[in-house]
């Protein structure tokens, strides 16, 4: 209180007071009260806006440093110009995408997109319909980071669109269920250039003409322009899609180096973890067929013989007493990848091998052939290591770019017969001398995979990523007002709350407990039905999620999980609720956890200030 024109108030409460305390004291405590709440929450509501727009700032600086590294080797490059162009992808995608029809897009996509796409059409033509996306609008497109790794330029651009989606009968044209909720969504676009590689004013692979010789594209067998024979998604010319994530998957990743991938380079300088992943990408969506069809075929060229014959085996209907085939065979289909993560490389004789882990989910399908697969409602979110292997010295084809599942020797495509050989040239493929090869695939939680990680950990000291080779590939190390950790994505965040409810309670989650999940999957923008796949697979203990090392990180992660509701407005009673639950199995007492949340929102509110700083002095620079 106090101030001029407040006095004649505080004159009037003291005489009050004084003279007449049975008025006097509840008139203090009424006015105390409403001077408390409007002063906190206007407080708290200037807070709250200087938060949001200081993310939107974190953003647009995050934005400005991956183009200010892009244009330093680069440049002709136009950011203008590149967005134009993601949205014509974009719309190119979708269109392919409800057409069932990826002839338009395959200059492009990289392989490992392409198999998904064309997977994920098999299942949908089996199951009779085809997507349609009505009033497919882009809201906004905007660079949300750059890496780079030794060979490639990894943009990743974040995509905010609006549309209606909707399941259409492939026989007769009505709606089918199943079809995504309507409306807003985001969606992470990564796209690969080789570095060194250069914008020109031509149209390119995007826009369906050959960025070399300007051509309209007609794509050969083996990927190549035939005008000019230029190895079209080898990104040596252009720019090509090599992963699509949902908003609830994307994390921004920093600079980190990985076990065993210097060394690996030493010898192997073409070695590139994007190309690796879009690989591993390949092998994943070929297992899914593989399951799909009852048949070993479509690995037999990604995955060593040792493999196919185990996997084959898994791929038997399960037989009855007198021996007889007696189905039906389950399997899961409906499958999305959340994620790709290269933990490293082993180092050895014969064989290095290297290590990926594969974040997915999917739906129980039964298979009683020749009838159609026909789908459960049993769900399941698991992760599993990827163990690839290649002859040790075996050098990657520099020239081959990015081309997952093409022959190493001649190019042509990999097909899904039964030889292990190349169709065209007869090179053996599943023996790690061409190139990796699928070796083993291990839950995370398996010994094994836990032996292979230990391994890897133990070969040699990670090397410290300096500043000096940082700059040189155009990334900062910290972007302004983002701590430079390892910050898991929602939806692994998610996972770890579902664990933590559903290991707390034998008997089943109660509404309440859902209510609190489903709270933070909405703030996470991750779908009830993804919720529902990782309530399955907890309840039947293979929910293999990711969990924190010690206390002090299940702290950070549940701070990561406070600054994500508090980003969206503010904490809920529910989500205190869960905090609190998560808080009891690391031994954090409300109090705590009311402490964490409030050291959360004083430091978001804090990096945002900061951010607006940054934002405004590069302005003022300009
Ligand atoms: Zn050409
Ligand atoms: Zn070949």
């Amino acid at each position: 209180g106090g101030g001029g024109n407040n006095s004649g108030l505080v004159y009037l409460i003291i005489w009050l007071l004084v003279d007449h305390p049975a008025i006097g004291i509840p008139t203090v405590i009424v006015i105390g009260i409403g001077y408390y709440f409007t002063h906190t929450s206007v407080k708290g509501y200037v807070r709250g806006q200087r938060t949001q727009r200081g993310l939107v700032a974190i953003d647009a600086n995050r934005e400005a440093e991956a183009i200010a590294a892009l244009q330093q080797r680069d440049t002709e490059f136009s950011v203008d110009r590149f967005y134009a162009r993601v949205q014509t992808a974009f719309v190119k995608v979708q269109d392919a995408w409800c057409k069932q029809n990826l002839t338009p897009v395959r200059p492009f996509v990289s392989d490992g997109v392409h198999e998904r796409f064309s997977l994920q059409f098999s299942e949908q033509k089996e199951e009779g319909y085809h997507d349609q996306m009505d009033d497919l609008a882009i809201n906004s497109v905007q660079m949300a980071q750059l890496t780079s790794e030794s060979v490639f330029d990894a943009a990743t651009v974040r995509i905010d669109a609006t549309s209606t989606d909707r399941h259409i009968s492939l026989a007769d044209g009505h709606d089918m269920p199943g079809a995504d909720a309507p409306g807003p969504f985001a969606e992470y676009w990564t796209f690969l250039r080789r570095r060194g590689a250069k914008t020109t004013d031509k149209d390119g692979l995007i826009e369906g003409n050959c960025p070399n010789c300007g051509a309209a594209i007609e794509l050969n067998a083996g990927a190549q322009c035939s005008s000019c024979h230029a190895l079209l998604r080898s990104g040596q010319y252009d720019w090509v899609l090599v992963e699509i994530s949902q908003e609830s998957e994307w994390r921004p990743e920093y600079p980190h180096a990985l076990p065993g991938v210097a060394e690996l380079q030493l010898n192997d300088p073409d070695f590139d973890i994007a190309d690796l992943e879009d690989r591993v990408s390949v092998m994943f969506w070929r297992k899914c067929r593989a399951d799909r069809l009852g048949k070993i075929d479509p690995l037999r060229k990604v995955a060593t013989a040792n493999f196919c014959d185990f996997y084959s085996k898994l791929l038997l209907p399960t037989s009855g007493p007198d021996g007889a085939p007696h189905g039906p065979r389950s399997f899961w289909g409906d499958c999305a990848v959340g994620g790709l993560e290269t933990h490293g490389v082993i180092r050895g004789e014969p064989m290095d091998r290297a290590l990926v882990e594969v974040r997915w989910s999917g739906l129980m399908f039964q298979a009683s052939p020749p009838k159609t697969p026909v789908r459960s409602t049993y769900g399941n979110v698991a992760r599993h290591l990827y163990v690839l292997v290649r002859t040790a010295g075996v050098k990657t084809n520099a020239g081959g770019g990015i081309s997952s599942a093409h022959c190493p020797n001649c190019g042509a495509p990999i097909s899904d017969d039964s030889s292990d050989a190349c169709r065209f040239c007869g090179t053996v493929l599943n023996d790690g001398t061409r190139g990796w090869v699928l070796e083993q695939i291990l839950p995370m939680t398996d010994a094994k995979a836990r032996d292979l990680l230990m391994k890897l950990a133990m070969q040699t000291p990670p090397v410290p990523a300096t500043p000096a080779t940082l700059g040189a590939a155009g990334m900062v190390a910290t972007p302004v007002g983002v701590p430079a950790k390892v910050i898991p994505e929602p939806v692994t965040l998610l996972a770890w709350a579902v664990q933590s409810v559903t290991s707390g309670s034998s008997s089943g989650l109660d509404a309440s407990e859902m209510q609190m999940l489903q709270a933070v999957a909405q703030r996470c923008n991750i779908s009830s039905e993804q919720l529902r796949r990782m309530l399955d697979a907890a309840q039947n203990g293979r929910l293999a999620t990711r969990e924190p090392m010690d206390a002090q990180q299940a702290e950070q992660w549940l701070g990561e999980m406070m600054t994500a509701a508090l980003a969206g407005g503010d904490v809920t009673g529910e989500e205190l609720r869960l905090f609190n639950s998560i808080g009891t199995r690391y031994r954090l007492s409300a109090y705590d956890v009311g402490m964490l949340l409030k050291r959360q929102k004083n430091s978001l509110y804090n990096n945002a200030v900061e951010a607006l700083r940054y934002r405004k002095l590069q302005a003022s620079q300009t």
